[in-house]
């Protein structure tokens, strides 16, 4: 079984969004609109993390978390509160409800998905590796390092979130709109052209002479990490 994320917001296109990503990082995910369903989904099964929406039909999300936070079966759940309200004394608010984190909307999805395994971290640590490995190459989310063959590799952050994103969906097929979406996030406006330049720079720093190219070029779709580059 995987680890499961649980959102609950009533905003449908976010709620979407939130699934599309979370799921292309491996969780399984649950959605639900309103804070009493979500309240009953959470006594038939108790998620490894819930992301809350603050302004919700059937019961708000501080209240919601107040009561996730009362009952022994999910007083330890770690719980993000999605909000549109930045001001530090609603902040104040949520986290003294018990929320674990706190995120102001609009924010960046490549932001949120690492509050989401940071907070995994931090409460299972077996949830989330650290270390992403495929062949001679090794990625170090914790570290933020590279090796290939054991040797060090320097890549810029842009570099190293791509590689990220690539490794953790081997053999997959990425349009290069949804590389935008995953490494640079969605309310960005980047051209797509800009994901070549970025692939072409990743490629630059973890190729070596005789060593097979792990980053696959699929005409006409987009780019993928090559799974089967270490088999031979
Ligand atoms: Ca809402």
């Amino acid at each position: 079984m995987g680890t499961r994320v649980l959102i609950v917001e009533d905003e449908e296109p976010l709620s979407l969004l939130l699934r599309y990503n979370l799921e292309a990082e491996g969780y399984d995910v649950d959605t639900v609109a309103r804070g009493d369903d979500a309240e009953i989904r959470l006594r038939e099964l108790v998620p490894d993390l819930v992301l809350l929406d603050w302004m919700l039909p059937g019961l708000s999300g501080i209240e919601l978390c107040r009561r996730i936070r009362s009952r022994q079966e999910t007083e330890r759940l770690p719980v993000i509160m999605l909000t549109a309200r930045g001001e530090e004394t609603e902040r104040v608010r949520g986290l003294a409800t018990g929320a674990d984190d706190y995120v102001v909307k609009p924010f960046s999805v490549p932001e949120l998905l690492a509050r989401v395994r940071a907070l995994l971290r931090r409460a299972k640590p077996s949830h989330v590796a650290n270390l992403l490995t495929a062949g001679d190459i090794e990625l170090d989310r914790e570290t933020r390092r590279v090796r290939r063959s054991s040797r060090e590799l320097h890549l810029g952050p842009t570099e190293f979130r791509l590689l990220e994103f690539l490794m953790q969906s081997p053999g997959r097929v990425f349009s290069r709109e949804q590389l935008l979406d995953g490494v640079w996030g969605h309310d960005v406006y980047i051209d797509e052209r800009t994901v070549d330049v970025h692939v072409g720079r990743l490629r630059k720093a973890i190729n070596r002479p005789r060593k097979p190219d792990p980053i696959r070029t699929v005409r006409g779709a987009g780019y993928a990490f090559d799974e089967t580059f270490a088999r031979d």
